[in-house]
């Protein structure tokens, strides 16, 4: 059921082939690293916050064809989404790739992030789909920890 059809295989190489934001951004006000020492994946991510909406996301690095094309899919799907809708999203997607059970009911809807639900059939590159991810989190973390004691 979760196999990586065609479709989504080609968009995973295209993705990766021509990454969608791969940029610098120098107005960022939050930027993390990340890295994932299991295949050499590195990502850095530029976020720009305005009023708890993700007005631009960014993000640099090299890095296999899934972990690039997760961090450009990324990108894509979180441009212009609340703080709120990014948390839900991420948990969403993590549930999607790393998730003890099979059960979408609860899930958003991830639209073409979906293609990583083959990923979960792979635990090694779990960490590569996840890497942007966790990097993001821990850019928009950054912020908060001046605000609160969490
Ligand atoms: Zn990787």
């Amino acid at each position: 059921m979760s196999d990586l059809s065609e479709f989504y295989r080609e968009l995973i190489l295209d993705h990766n082939k021509n990454p969608r934001n791969r940029r610098k951004l120098d107005n960022a006000d939050r930027t993390a690293e990340g890295y994932n020492p299991l295949c050499g994946d590195r990502v850095t991510v530029f976020v720009k916050v305005e009023d708890d909406v993700v007005k631009e996301v960014t993000f640099e690095g090299t890095g296999c064809a899934i972990s690039t094309a997760s961090a450009s899919l990324m990108t894509e799907s979180l441009k212009g989404k609340t703080l709120d809708e990014v948390k839900t999203i991420f948990e969403g997607f993590h549930d999607l790739v790393a998730g003890e059970s099979c059960e979408s009911a609860k899930r958003p809807s991830l639209g073409k992030l979906e293609v990583f639900s083959g990923v979960r059939q792979y635990p090694a590159r779990v960490k590569c789909a996840t890497l942007a991810w966790h990097t993001l989190n821990a850019a928009l973390a950054k912020k908060n920890e001046t605000v609160s004691t969490e």
